[in-house]
């Protein structure tokens, strides 16, 4: 059984990438196969950044990208993945969440939204990338954001689809690495009661694996998809704001796309 054709069962393919390069990083290849055969979106779901006060976190990650204004560095952001898919002939969708880096938590007390003016911490759902945004632990107020991230992708073309419950395809991360943000997307679609099919998160999947657990709960086979590197390489390149972070000038070490699916 091959992946691609699987795929082609389906009316339309719907990417769901937590950041902007995720889907591409992880499933660029098949990305780009899947863009000559049907009509193919990529949803892109954490789309904004918080203001000044910066925190530690921000701040250490707008260094590395060498911004001096978050604001900035999203706009670039998103107008390097307009290019990179437009160029492909993707569609594109921009959900519009904060992502975990600048997300408020919705509860705080008065003392801590006084302190949060001077240490802006205090009024973070995830006060630290290291301790929190990438521990694979969702804070309990976050479930909020699943409901609605899942009921948007419910909603997501629904119309175009409503003769054909299972014409819509998503395909999302498995979260490896433990990226809050990337395990949020992978509870949404798991939930949503649509077609599911699980792409490996590149390049964490260099370091980390899979949860099993949620392979087994979820009854999901790996499948390869096998293709040469030269245009995923040449789309990466293009996500020049985080190609520094992401590889620190070195040869990007390619893996063969793998991917997670219910027969
Ligand atoms: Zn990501």
């Amino acid at each position: 059984m091959k992946i691609i054709d699987i795929i082609k069962k389906y009316e339309h393919a719907y990417f769901i990438s937590p950041h902007y390069d995720d889907a591409i990083l992880s499933a660029g290849n098949l990305l780009h196969a899947l863009s000559k055969i049907l009509p193919v979106s990529v949803v892109t779901v954490f789309t904004e950044i918080g203001m000044k006060p910066y925190t530690l976190s921000e701040k250490a990650f707008m260094r590395q990208c060498g911004y001096k204004d978050l604001k900035n560095l999203y706009v670039d952001r998103k107008n390097e993945n307009a290019k990179i898919l437009d160029q492909i002939g993707i569609n594109r969708i921009d959900f519009g969440y904060v992502e975990s880096l600048s997300r408020k938590s919705p509860h705080i007390s008065d003392i801590r939204k006084a302190l949060s003016s001077v240490i802006p911490e205090f009024n973070r759902l995830y006060p630290t990338y290291r301790f929190h945004s990438v521990s694979g632990k969702i804070a309990s107020s976050d479930n909020e954001t699943i409901g609605k991230i899942k009921s948007t992708l419910i909603d997501t073309d629904a119309y175009y689809h409503t003769n054909h419950k299972n014409s819509r395809l998503l395909v999302c991360p498995l979260g490896i690495g433990g990226n809050v943000d990337h395990l949020i997307v992978r509870t949404a679609c798991a939930g949503s009661g649509l077609p599911v099919i699980y792409w490996t998160d590149f390049p964490y999947i260099l370091k980390d694996k899979p949860d099993n657990k949620f392979l087994s709960d979820n009854n999901l086979t790996p499948l390869s998809y096998e293709s040469d590197n030269t245009t995923k390489h040449e789309m990466i390149r293009q996500y020049t704001t985080q190609f520094m972070p992401l590889f620190k000038n070195k040869p990007i070490k390619f893996v063969t796309e793998e991917y997670y699916v219910k027969l």
